[in-house]
């Protein structure tokens, strides 16, 4: 038998979730955010499902051509923009749009001796200093982009968020007026939201947002699941028990002995560890289903195994089913007890666990 650990997509849930997020923001054109293979779940199997998207956005060039090459002819703006003048080649033959953040990247448009002109994304820092031009060079930035024949006379003006995901939070509330007050001699339309701004800033809707986590059915609001916002989660991660032990009182489980049996017990084995993507991080008492019953993970997570306390199940075998993540047990409360954020969870996931779509 193949190892039987297995990363299920719902692909009715990518399309129930973008379905979602339109029905959130109705005004609004939807960039759904497919970076790092679609947040884990396959970048062409999410593109696909997400087809009615009105772009795409990614964080690498060779992804922009994997959707390309998938058929895809959506707009892709590449979020994190181009890093050398070769670059520019590329966005053309793709028809990819680009972020423009940076001088590094005014300067290698100015010197561009192409008149083929490009779409920009013009990115703004508001307060996530991350990425952007600082919001009081918004004018100069704006009529350089303008006057290059190269550029696109369509400009898109966006920022990133630092905090959206504290509804009411002050950063969010500055980022929005900042931005506002930056760019309000300058036309275009604008893009501030990701998902968590999707589900809880309406006022920064506005004409296009960037949404990613909500599409795979993710939260990072705290305490809450993406099912609380009517979103469905996009992965199933499962496995099976591949033995069940006795394990006497007083023995203890696993590398580092870091669990002690209260009491003679069942242990259970199953077939998935951090070598598939499951965090290492993630504690004793950190929930999966067996059987679909909750049952704690007891000991340290291995490469190839995990161990589980059995004692919770009356009738259990080798061979049952063991859910790490998915509808009926939130990855959101899976990575609250490993110390990370879902997405950091299903982006993990690694190659030699199998993809299927549900
Ligand atoms: C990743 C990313 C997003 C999407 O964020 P989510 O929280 O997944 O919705 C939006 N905008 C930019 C610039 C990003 O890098």
């Amino acid at each position: 038998m193949s190892r039987a650990t297995t990363a299920t997509i719902h692909v009715d849930a990518l399309r129930h979730n973008l379905a979602q997020v339109r029905a959130l923001a109705p005004h609004s054109r939807v960039m759904a955010v497919v970076k790092a293979d679609g947040y884990g779940h396959g970048l062409e199997r999410v593109a696909h499902a997400l087809e009615g998207a009105d772009a795409f956005g990614v964080a690498a060039l060779s992804d922009a051509e994997r959707l390309r090459a998938a058929g895809l002819s959506q707009r892709i703006v590449l979020l994190s923009g181009f890093d050398e003048p070769a670059d520019l080649a590329q966005l053309r033959r793709l028809g990819v749009d680009t972020v423009v953040h940076h001088e590094s990247q005014l300067a290698m448009l100015e010197a561009d001796a192409s008149a083929e002109p490009i779409r920009v994304w013009l990115k703004f820092d508001t307060g996530m200093h991350r990425l952007g031009f600082a919001p009081t060079r918004a004018g100069e930035i704006h009529a350089r982009l303008r006057a290059l024949q190269n550029v696109d006379a369509e400009l898109t003006l966006m920022t990133h968020f630092a905090s959206s995901d504290e509804f009411g939070g002050g950063q969010t509330r500055e980022q929005i007026i900042g931005f506002g007050e930056a760019t309000a001699a300058l036309g275009g339309a604008v893009s501030l939201s990701n998902s968590a701004a999707v589900l809880g800033w309406p006022d920064a809707h506005r004409d296009w947002l960037r949404a990613g986590g909500a599409l795979y059915g993710l939260s990072v609001v705290a305490g809450k699941t993406g099912a609380d916002f009517g979103l469905k989660p996009a992965m199933t991660l499962s496995t099976r028990i591949i033995a069940i032990n006795r394990v006497a009182r007083g023995e203890r489980i696993g590398y580092s002995a870091t669990w002690q049996c209260p009491e003679d017990m069942d242990v259970g084995v199953a077939a998935i560890g951090y070598g598939d993507g499951y965090p290492r991080a993630a504690p004793a008492g950190t929930p999966v289903l067996v059987n679909g019953v909750r049952v704690p993970v007891i000991g340290r997570v291995s490469m190839d195994l995990m161990t589980l306390d059995l004692r919770g199940l009356s009738d259990v075998a080798v061979g049952d089913p063991v859910t790490l993540w998915g509808p009926d047990l939130p990855v959101e409360q899976v990575a609250e007890a490993a110390g990370t954020i879902s997405y950091e969870l299903t982006c993990s996931i690694t190659r030699r666990v199998r993809f299927v779509e549900a």
